[in-house]
């Protein structure tokens, strides 16, 4: 397959589309990004890597980063870990509060916000230096030190967070927080703050794509069957309330940022990234899941 004449080729079909999406404004440093900007990479199991348009500059990553707070969690909790965030489709926001009460503080899932704010807490609990060490567990999986976190994003969010604030607090009155509300908001939107660029996303998922064994580094990072489990709620949870027009459209596992970034897995072949920072209205690239979806249609490879 000519991956690199696709990629060429889907750039050109999304150029008109860019002005389409909306710039993330909730967290304000998110809105100084231009919504010209679009980038693609795909990186196979075999070890080729191809790329097209600004696939090398860092973006801030925002709610892909779950999937590694995720991988850590499950790695240091097991089959423990759902007792305490569930594994079903929201059908709501990625921010929204409503289900929590009447679910009695356990998350729908681990990828909206307070499912999120669930697992930041349990690698709290797990990590000596939390931030340091999350930021070394996402380099080595991408293969790279140069990935870093982004202070201002991170205190953007943290300045005008009100609802993932809210949203903590309602998880603490439920005791389903064990540390402090401060430090859990903190942690979370540090790891919200990464920045990485397409290449590092699709090296850096690579693993999830290769039963769980990180080619980089050698190391296994989940089994193979709980490999199946992560991409199973990246295809029903990873872009919300999208999750199902996302499959249908891409048909491939796949997880969102409010950035404009979009992962997607196809297990044993390859990893696809996706950088276009305007958003359609459920917060997912509007011009980065077209892309997708020209992907899937052109190479004729979806998991269906
Ligand atoms: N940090 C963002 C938030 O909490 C992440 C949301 C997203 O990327 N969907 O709102």
């Amino acid at each position: 397959m000519n991956y690199q004449a696709i990629l060429e080729e889907i750039h050109e079909e999304v150029l008109d589309l860019l002005p389409c999406g909306t710039v993330a404004t909730y967290i304000p440093q998110l809105a100084t990004v231009s919504p010209q900007k679009f980038g693609m990479a795909v990186q196979t199991v075999g070890g080729e890597i191809f790329h097209v348009g600004h696939a090398l500059e860092p973006f801030s990553i925002q709610s892909i980063s779950k999937v590694y707070t995720l991988t850590l969690g499950f790695t240091f909790e097991g089959e423990k870990l759902w007792t305490r965030v569930g594994v079903e489709p929201s059908g709501s926001t990625f921010n929204s509060l409503v289900q929590l009460e009447y679910e009695h503080g356990i998350p729908r899932n681990p990828f909206i916000n307070a499912g999120a704010l669930v697992i930041s807490d349990i690698l709290l609990s797990h990590l000596k230096n939390p931030q340091s060490s999350f930021l070394e567990y996402v380099r080595q999986r991408a293969n790279t030190v140069s990935i870093q976190d982004d202070p201002q994003v991170a205190r953007s969010e943290r300045q005008a967070g009100f609802r993932n604030a809210a949203m903590a607090n309602f998880l603490k009155s439920f005791s389903n927080l064990s540390n402090e509300v401060e430090e859990v908001l903190a942690f979370y939107c540090f790891h919200c703050s990464l920045s990485m660029s397409c290449v590092d996303l699709a090296k850096g998922f690579l693993f999830l794509a290769n039963k769980g064994l990180c080619p980089w580094t050698n190391q296994q990072i989940l089994t193979p069957s709980q490999t199946k489990r992560v991409n199973a709620l990246m295809l029903t949870c990873g872009t919300y309330d999208a999750a199902g027009d996302f499959a249908f459209n891409v048909g491939l596992p796949g997880k969102s940022g409010v950035g404009g970034g979009i992962v997607a897995v196809i297990p044993n072949r390859l990893t696809v990234a996706v950088w276009s920072p305007g958003l359609n209205d459920k917060g997912n690239s509007f011009a980065g899941q077209y892309a997708l979806e020209l992907f899937t249609t052109k190479t004729g490879v979806s998991i269906f």
